[in-house]
């Protein structure tokens, strides 16, 4: 019989090719007057073509968002923020840059106003992670959730096929882990099923025909279904090692997530037979691990983990660090066997 819990987040949602004119009406409804635009210096443009936009309203551009949200950056942004007399932010960018925007949120209670223009998802969470002394924190926290998020499609067009493929595989990792998640419920299945199957057809297209805004419109709504179903449900042991690996081997993260998917979906293959059954229906019949694999690979992304740098002397501490701390996940964490998918994911192998 059926038995579960189902909380949403509370936050407002328009999606639509062009919603970028709507952000004047947006942050008038956030009741907010002076918007810090946040990017990374590598999105400068689009940051100020989003202050052009605001006019009056636009209290500057902070261009300095870097991945995995380094303390001295968010008590930087803090005060310039304050400095600024800034009401709310608006983070337009990746997950770098709205993690950034989660930093000031969690001590200024600043609303943030998200346009998210990878497919990470972190726009659709309460999750928020902060690196202090070589080490990444993350925490749940509801000040930090994005009260309102643009999506515009348009935004992603200048996404190159490097970051996209990578980064849409990021979003099916959610959507994976959320399927077998402990406290996984039928409306968040039913988004992650959706998410799988629309980011798996989409995405080869993002990456073979770039200027598709049909393709970058299909992968966005499955980032939104990928980003809500993990601000929904906790993650498992996918999740946990990619954390690991990017934070004790500093590995690039959505790339990272590319490579382990396939290998934790083998690992969890007989301990969640329902969600296997899922993916396989979402991936049009695809073996789960192997389907995955072959995704990742017809789009060009990174297979193996010895090619985003890790070292193969580093796989014995790694799966040391993966297992210190129990959590869950459908199958218990066994050392050898975690020890064996991580030679299989430095190695490249297709699973099975
Ligand atoms: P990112 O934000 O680091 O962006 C990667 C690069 O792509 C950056 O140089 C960025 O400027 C560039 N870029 C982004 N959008 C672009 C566009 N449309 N056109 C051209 N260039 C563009 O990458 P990401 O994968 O989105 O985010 C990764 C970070 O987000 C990690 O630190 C991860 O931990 C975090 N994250 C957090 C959550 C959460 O819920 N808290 C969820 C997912 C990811």
């Amino acid at each position: 019989m059926r038995e579960f819990v189902y909380s949403s987040q509370p936050s407002r949602v328009v999606f639509r090719a062009g919603a970028l004119d709507d952000i004047d009406a947006e942050i008038d409804r956030l009741g907010a007057y002076r918007a810090l635009v946040l990017c990374t210096p590598e999105q400068r443009v689009s940051a100020e073509d989003v202050s052009k936009r605001l006019g009056e309203r636009s209290a500057g551009v902070y261009a300095k968002a870097v991945m995995h949200v380094p303390i001295e950056t968010a008590d930087e942004a803090r005060a310039v923020a304050k400095q600024l007399g800034a009401d709310c932010c608006v983070a337009v960018g990746g997950g770098s840059t709205i993690g950034l925007g989660k930093a000031i949120a969690l001590t200024s209670e600043l609303p943030i106003l998200a346009v998210p223009t990878t497919f990470a998802g972190s726009e659709m969470t309460p999750i928020y992670g902060i690196t202090a002394q070589g080490q990444k924190k993350t925490g749940r926290d509801s000040r930090v959730l994005p009260k309102t998020v643009i999506y515009d499609p348009l935004l992603t067009l200048t996404l190159p096929a490097k970051i996209a493929g990578p980064s849409g595989m990021n979003a099916i990792a959610h959507c994976v882990e959320a399927l077998y998640a402990q406290d996984a419920n039928p409306i968040t299945s039913l988004m992650a099923e959706e998410g799988i199957r629309t980011l798996a057809s989409s995405l080869p297209r993002v990456v073979s025909e770039p200027d598709q805004l049909d393709a970058r419109s299909e992968a966005l709504y499955g980032a939104w279904l990928a980003g809500a179903c993990l601000g929904n449900v906790g993650m498992a042991l996918h999740h946990k090692l990619c954390h690991t690996l990017g934070g004790s081997y500093n590995l690039p993260h959505a790339q990272t997530h590319t490579v382990i998917l396939p290998h934790a979906v083998h690992y969890n293959r007989e301990a969640a037979p329902k969600a296997m059954v899922r993916i396989t229906l979402a991936l049009e019949g695809a073996d789960p691990a192997g389907g995955l694999y072959d995704l990742a690979k017809a789009i060009g992304a990174p297979l193996a983990l010895r090619d985003l740098g890790m070292k193969e002397s580093d796989l014995d501490a790694a799966a040391l660090l993966a297992t210190q701390n129990p959590y869950y996940n459908p199958r218990p964490l066994e050392g050898a066997a975690i020890r064996q998918l991580l030679q299989e994911a430095w190695e490249g192998n297709r699973p099975g």
